[in-house]
């Protein structure tokens, strides 16, 4: 096992942040989860409260933060488009502002660095599938742009922050990612139509459904995770992290529907404004540096989250606790 580490998680009480303690913590590491819990959950990470090594603080990463680690994971950041369109200028300086305060932290305590990027950085993408080297394709004025602009200004801070004063960072631009713990009421589309088809409510697909995306467990997106930030530092960065298979929005529907059993019926309303037509990684790099690749295929994954969503909707645990 290597040596325990004291390590910053920011978003740590979100979907993705709470496996991530929980993995870390597996591993014997310290861990300080800070969270201002805008879209994150304590029921995400009440498990992990019994473990003396685990730490929880609630604080803005736009306010500087001044503790003592030796590894820190910039996850802070709304992820769904409701939610970061719900206060753009808080999503901008979440985003900005703190990168700026977690890469000063990391430079004050040398430590190495990981972000969350995202495939948002190729906005509505021109070219297919779509490899770190695409610069992209992003509204600088749209709805979206908070977060996409906001994203974007990260990974310059973090390359300048390399270059200039030869911080050591990884950065991850994650593809969408599902599975247990998403938020019931964060719109996005899986937790959404899964959500939807168990109350045999309507299932809304956005436009006609032919845009698609590509799918990407937790399980699968947690082990890039340990993985890229374990990677040589001379390995190349930006590494896209995501599950290559690409699924129409309209065949995502059916599958949920054919998973749950459910009675629900299709119900189209508009489509949102700059919503990417197509997306889907080229995961070579990863492939390359890090020797991973997902493992488990959406059928699964959905079987797994509609088990979880299940359980929560029985006990009556959807709604939203801070
Ligand atoms: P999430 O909304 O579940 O988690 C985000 C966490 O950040 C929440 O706990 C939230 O309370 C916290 N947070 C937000 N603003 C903060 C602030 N100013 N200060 C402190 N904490 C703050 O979303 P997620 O899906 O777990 O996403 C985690 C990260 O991964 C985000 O940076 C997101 O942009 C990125 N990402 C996620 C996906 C995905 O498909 N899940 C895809 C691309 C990128
Ligand atoms: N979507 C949909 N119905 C929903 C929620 C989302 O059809 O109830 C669509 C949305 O328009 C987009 C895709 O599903 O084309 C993925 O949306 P999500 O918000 O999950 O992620 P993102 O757009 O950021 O990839």
């Amino acid at each position: 096992m290597p040596a325990s580490k004291r390590i910053l998680v920011t978003g740590g009480s979100g979907f993705l942040g709470s496996f991530l303690c929980e993995s870390l913590l597996n591993d014997g590491h310290d861990v300080l989860c800070v969270d201002n819990f805008q879209t994150g959950s304590r029921r995400n990470i009440l498990h992990l409260q019994d473990n003396p090594r685990f730490e929880v603080m609630r604080h803005d990463v736009t306010v500087p933060l001044y503790v003592e680690v030796d590894e820190i994971w910039n996850l802070a950041s709304p992820a769904s488009p409701i939610h970061y369109q719900t206060d753009p200028v808080k999503t901008v300086k979440t985003n900005v502002l703190g990168a700026i305060h977690m890469l000063g932290l990391a430079r004050r305590t040398k430590s190495r660095i990981f972000q969350a990027s995202t495939s948002e950085i190729y906005g509505d993408p021109l070219v297919h599938p779509q490899p770190e080297s695409y610069w992209g394709n992003v509204n600088t004025i749209g709805p979206r742009s908070c977060y996409d602009e906001g994203k974007r200004c990260a990974e310059t801070l973090f390359f300048d922050y390399k270059r200039h004063l030869g911080l050591d960072i990884r950065m991850a631009r994650i593809f969408n990612t599902y599975g247990p713990r998403m938020s019931s009421h964060d719109g996005r589309v899986v937790s959404n139509f899964i959500v939807q088809a168990l109350r045999g409510e309507p299932i809304t697909i956005y436009g006609a459904g032919t845009q698609t995306r590509s799918f990407c467990y937790v399980d699968d997106l947690i082990a890039g995770f340990r993985l890229l930030m374990n990677a040589p530092s001379d390995a190349p960065m930006p590494m896209n992290l995501g599950n290559p298979a690409e699924f129409t929005i309209r065949e995502l529907a059916d599958l949920v529907i054919e998973l749950t059993g459910s009675p629900s019926r299709i119900d189209h309303r508009p489509l949102p404004t700059d919503d990417p037509v197509q997306r889907k990684p080229d995961i070579s790099r990863a492939t390359q540096y890090l020797g991973w690749t997902p493992r488990i295929q959406l059928r699964e994954g959905l079987s797994h989250t509609i088990a979880y969503f299940e359980n929560l909707l029985s006990r009556g645990r959807d709604r939203q606790v801070a």
